[in-house]
Formats: structure tokens, sequence, C-alpha cells
């Protein structure tokens, strides 16, 4: 029996026909403890075969995610206008629309810079691939994927998004020479100037620019930002990394291609 001094008990057991103290899990009286009201992650997926996006979203919600479906180059974007998901997975070709799901991310990325995209498509060429990174998207899969890789790959997403919001995992702001990155807002500035870079290109630069002059070769630079894909792909970011700091500024030449070995960041404080 309960001592006085335990906290209230709002079921009793009074002796009466009624006693249920040896099984009080079965009323509904357990305290929820503050971290576990999280709110479940919202995955749009854009697919237009009802078989196949209903799928995706039964593998999804069996994980705790809440899904969005879309059919359409038009649904999706009335639908990311009003509110962006947290991750968005896009196939290419949609219905009377060859190419709508490159157009779908082109737009997407016009309304935010970081929400991941992972384009989805059964089409596995590289110039696919290469213009689905181009515009922006943070992996690319084909549809030969296993639901539970698929799904794990997303949660590899999250739990790295997470682990960068995570203040104690390392400095907030790094500053190398002129390049400042703000880990809490994914945000990477070069000589004063914001240079707007998808997550996988955000992970990547962090993950050079921390250890200033140290080659990191493809696989580690996967790791790093939790992406999984071959050579041409890995070249790819880095181009469009590249292109995008060249954009602010022109001199740059802070990405350092080290021949069959990989990628270095070299520090500027010298300028
Ligand atoms: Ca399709």
């Amino acid at each position: 029996m309960n001592s006085d001094c335990d906290p209230p008990q709002v079921y009793g057991s009074r002796g009466d026909g009624l006693r249920l103290s040896h099984q009080p899990s079965t009323i509904n009286h357990q305290p929820s403890t503050i971290n576990q009201i999280q709110m479940p992650k919202i995955i749009a997926i854009v697919e237009d075969e009802p078989a196949l996006r209903e799928n995706y979203s039964a593998a999804l919600r069996a994980q705790g995610y809440h899904t969005q479906m879309f059919a359409t180059r038009k649904e999706a974007l009335d639908g990311f206008r009003k509110r962006l998901p947290d991750l968005i997975l896009l196939d290419i070709g949609l219905t009377g629309d060859a190419d709508g799901g490159f157009e779908v991310c082109r737009e997407v990325r016009m309304l935010s810079v970081t929400v991941p995209v992972i384009f989805l498509s059964a089409r596995d060429t590289d110039l696919d691939i290469i213009s689905g990174l181009r515009l922006g998207a943070d992996d690319y899969l084909t549809k030969d994927i296993s639901l539970p890789h698929l799904t794990a790959r997303i949660s590899a997403l999250f739990r790295r998004l997470e682990a960068l919001k995570t203040p104690s995992v390392q400095e907030n702001i790094i500053e190398r020479g002129l390049l400042s990155i703000d880990v809490n807002r994914y945000a990477v500035r070069w000589r004063g100037r914001t240079v707007d870079l998808t997550l996988t290109e955000f992970w990547m630069v962090h993950a050079l620019a921390l250890h200033p002059g140290h080659v990191k070769n493809r696989e580690q630079l996967m790791r790093d930002a939790q992406i999984v894909v071959d050579d041409a792909t890995i070249t790819s970011h880095v181009k469009r990394m590249r292109g995008k700091f060249v954009a602010v500024d022109p001199q740059f030449t802070g990405i350092d291609t080290v021949y069959g070995m990989g990628y270095r960041w070299l520090d500027h404080t010298a300028e």
C-alpha cells in the first residue's frame, strides 16, 4: 500500500469490489514526460501513382511520421506555399508533366533553401541525377530502393539535422578565415555575405571547413553529409557548392580538389 507521502492517487483502493491497485498501468494516468511531447515530422510525398503513394505513406506512418500526399505539381506547390513540410519526397515524372518533379524542386528552393528534398524516381540516368542535385535536392534515390532502406535514409537525414541543432555537439559558430558557419541556423557566410546552401551542401562545407587543409575523401564526405551516392554525384555537389561561393566572390578558391584523393578546405586568412 502507498504511504501518506506518496503523490496523490486519483484512483482509490477502498477495499470494495473495485480494487484496481495491482493493475495501475491499465488506468490511463501515467504522467507523460515533457520530452515525449515532440511534434511528429511531416513528410510530403509527391507521386502520381496512387498505389506507390499509399505504399510510401504507409511505410512512413509506421515509423511515426505524418504524411501529406500530392499527385500533381500544382497540388504540391499550392500545399507547400501554405505550409512547408519537414521533408519532401519527390517523383520526377508526374502525369502529363514529364519533368514536373524538377519544377517542383526549383520552386521549393525559392520558398526554402533548407527543407530537405529527396528525389525518388524510376529514372536512374546520370543526367537525371545530376539535374536533380543541381536543382538543390539533398538526395536522389531510385524506386528500386526497399521501403526499409528508404525510411532508414530519411531517419538518417533527420538525425543529422537534430545533431546539428544540439549545441553540445560542436561549436555553434565556426569561423575559418573568411568563412563563418552558424550551425544553428544552417547559415554560411563568406566575406560576410550569405551563401545559400542546401542541407547536404551545408554539411559538406561544414565537414571540410572544420579542419582546413585536411583532405576528405568521398566516403568521408558522404558519411559527414549522411548521403550515400556515387562519385559522380559527390563531384556534382561539390561543383554546385563552389558555384554558389563563386557567385558571391568570383575570387573564391576555398574548396580544393586533390586529384584522386578528395577535397579539402583552404583557409584564406592570409588574404
Ligand atoms: Ca511518376
